[in-house]
């Protein structure tokens, strides 16, 4: 493409609510603009990575034996009342009615469309195993839309559907999905990492995330520096600590504390290191009462696990303060496990500590030197915190690394969560009817986009891996208006390569070196063709890779050399 023929300006500066680099350089290099709050235009630049991300995943799918079809955007209310999900999905779920006051809502995902089409299509076991995809819009009415096309309300997603006649036949699709996530990972050329991963509000058992490395990323992977175990922080078990308890020292003792209130504050002034001052977390039950949670000073509280405790509300919702006060009589800086009359769990660390501080339920003031039994009861113990750096891994091999990830595909076992709910059955070899266990596998398609620059960038923009990028060359004539011959060596060049198969953009604006430089660069495409007419006479290209620091002057003889070594031969 003409450059020149390009309505769209690239821009200095981003605008001040993009707070991650992905956003603000997709909005400067004019791949997205924002229309509302979550919701973006897709320009023609952003398109064609989109466009090949979509490629990708689609011959991936195809590969896999996935077979394409497209749902609706728009599904009936009744449909989600089947399932049970109306009720349960909360205001993500974009609900509307139509003329005849009938219930619809824009679909976030489409576990109920594509069992409907199973329960009507699939009769026989002999049908089976199945797997539709489709590539389509979902919406997403999300609480905090941000990072512009990362966390999106409306957004592109790839997600498939497996049905099969039993959990075998499941069990075996979902690693061929495995590996068909893996390749298309592979192929986008980011590094990824595919981790253990909690189910969340779409049901099933067993899950695995595929994560893009990059520091910005909103979750915590963790992986063992000696083995293949990776999980996600909010799924990574922690290990009973093995070990004793120490035995008990001083009795307990109640010491003023004034105006401290966390943890640090109390463990400076008390001089007792973090891990052994307890903090009691209180949070909502399944009753309207509430639940102590009792953890290191020096640990992070997981939402995912303490949700899953019984007795604790799911999703976990931390007490009011009046709660808190009215349970334990003080202001959720001096509260403690001692004598309180609700239930309490200890997370398994601090379930060992001895000789501990914490809150004494009275504004101002802590125990010191307490110890479970001797002071309160043995508590229920649980698995509460986050792992962390440095913990056993959970398989047994080495100790755990954290690394940053962005969430760009999920894999799931629903098992016969819908196809029970909405009678989705085939006669098995037997002439029973059974609900055909299912298999669900999504991709952020727009999402691995954002995430692809925030893994690829420097100061002067993106640096696009070559499959992904939304043209692989651009031609840089220097002096174009005034030079006949710069111009012919480009238009021929541009001609060429195309011919060739390469994507090439043709810089042909009236525009400084300096101008055009920068773009290319903010613009991220692979490699850069100066074409002068020093570089004319001499019989050479400047040819730059975007990800190198200098040009190398090629002879034009052996660009075609140069470009597969940069690009591979294979051209689109
Ligand atoms: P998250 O935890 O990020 O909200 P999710 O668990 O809700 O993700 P899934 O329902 O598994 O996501 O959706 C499949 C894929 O769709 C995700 O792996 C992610 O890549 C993408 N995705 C989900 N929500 C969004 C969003 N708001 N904007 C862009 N992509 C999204
Ligand atoms: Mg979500």
């Amino acid at each position: 493409m003409r450059l020149s023929r390009l309505p769209v300006a690239t821009q200095k500066e981003a605008p001040a609510d993009a707070e991650i680099v992905s956003h603000q350089l997709m909005l400067r290099a004019g791949l997205i603009r924002k229309l509302a709050a979550g919701i973006y235009t897709w320009l023609p630049m952003g398109l064609r990575v989109v466009r090949k991300v979509e490629r990708i995943v689609r011959e991936e799918m195809d590969a896999a034996g996935g077979l394409e079809l497209i749902m609706p955007s728009v599904q009936p209310g009744k449909l989600w009342r089947e399932s049970g999900r109306w009720d349960f999905y909360g205001p993500e779920l974009l609900r509307f009615t139509d003329r005849h006051d009938r219930e619809f809502c824009y679909g976030p995902t489409h576990e109920e469309v594509i069992t409907d089409i199973a329960r009507r299509e699939l009769r026989s076991y002999r049908q089976l195993p199945v797997t539709f995809y489709q590539i389509q819009t979902k919406f997403r009415d999300e609480i905090r839309p941000r990072f512009g096309v990362m966390r999106a309300r409306e957004f592109v997603m790839k997600d498939a559907y497996s049905f099969h006649l039993d959990k075998a036949s499941l069990d075996e699709t979902y690693q061929v999905m495995y590996r068909a996530y893996s390749a298309v990972f592979e192929r986008t050329g980011l590094k990824f990492r595919a981790v253990e991963a909690d189910s969340g509000a779409i049901g099933g058992e067993v899950s695995h995330e595929f994560h893009v490395l990059a520091d910005s990323g909103e979750d915590a992977i963790a992986f063992s520096n000696a083995s293949d175990y990776a999980a996600n922080v909010e799924a990574a078990p922690v290990p009973r600590p093995s070990g004793e308890r120490a035995a008990a020292g001083d009795a307990m003792q109640k010491v003023a504390t004034p105006g401290a209130q966390s943890i640090a504050e109390v463990s400076d002034m008390l001089s007792v290191p973090p891990e052994r001052c307890l903090k009691t977390l209180f949070v909502c039950g399944d009753n309207d009462d509430v639940v102590a949670l009792v953890l290191r000073g020096d640990h992070e509280l997981n939402a995912i696990k303490a949700a899953k405790i019984t007795g604790v509300a799911d999703p976990l919702k931390m007490a009011g303060a009046a709660q808190v006060r009215s349970a334990a009589g003080a202001a959720p800086g001096s509260v403690g496990p001692v004598g309180l009359s609700c239930r309490i769990y200890a997370d398994h660390a601090a379930a060992l500590a001895s000789d501990f501080v914490c809150g004494a339920n009275e504004d101002g003031f802590h125990f010191k030197s307490v110890n479970w039994d001797r002071d309160l009861p043995e508590p229920e113990t649980a698995d509460l915190r986050n792992a962390r750096a440095g913990d056993p891994s959970p398989d047994g091999q080495g100790t755990l690394e954290i690394a940053r990830g962005i969430e760009v595909g999920h894999i799931f076992k629903l098992e016969t969560k819908y196809s029970e709910a909405m009678q989705a059955t085939v006669l098995d070899t037997g002439g029973k009817s059974v609900a055909m266990p299912m298999g669900c596998y999504g991709i952020g398609v727009t999402r691995v986009v954002a995430a692809a620059i925030e893994q690829n960038h420097d100061e002067r923009g993106i640096i696009w891996p070559a499959a992904i990028a939304p043209y692989q060359i651009m031609i840089v004539p220097l002096n174009l208006p005034k030079s006949a011959r710069v111009r012919e060596a480009s238009e021929k060049l541009y001609e060429r390569l195309q011919q060739k198969g390469y994507e090439v953009l043709f810089d042909d604006r009236d525009a400084r070196p300096g101008v055009k430089f920068a773009d290319c660069d903010l613009l991220g495409i692979p490699v850069r063709l100066v074409i002068a007419e020093r570089g004319i006479d001499a019989g050479t290209i400047e040819c730059k890779s975007r990800r190198e620091p200098d040009p190398e002057h090629i002879a034009a003889d052996e660009l075609d050399a140069y470009l597969d070594s940069r690009l591979g031969s294979g051209s689109s």
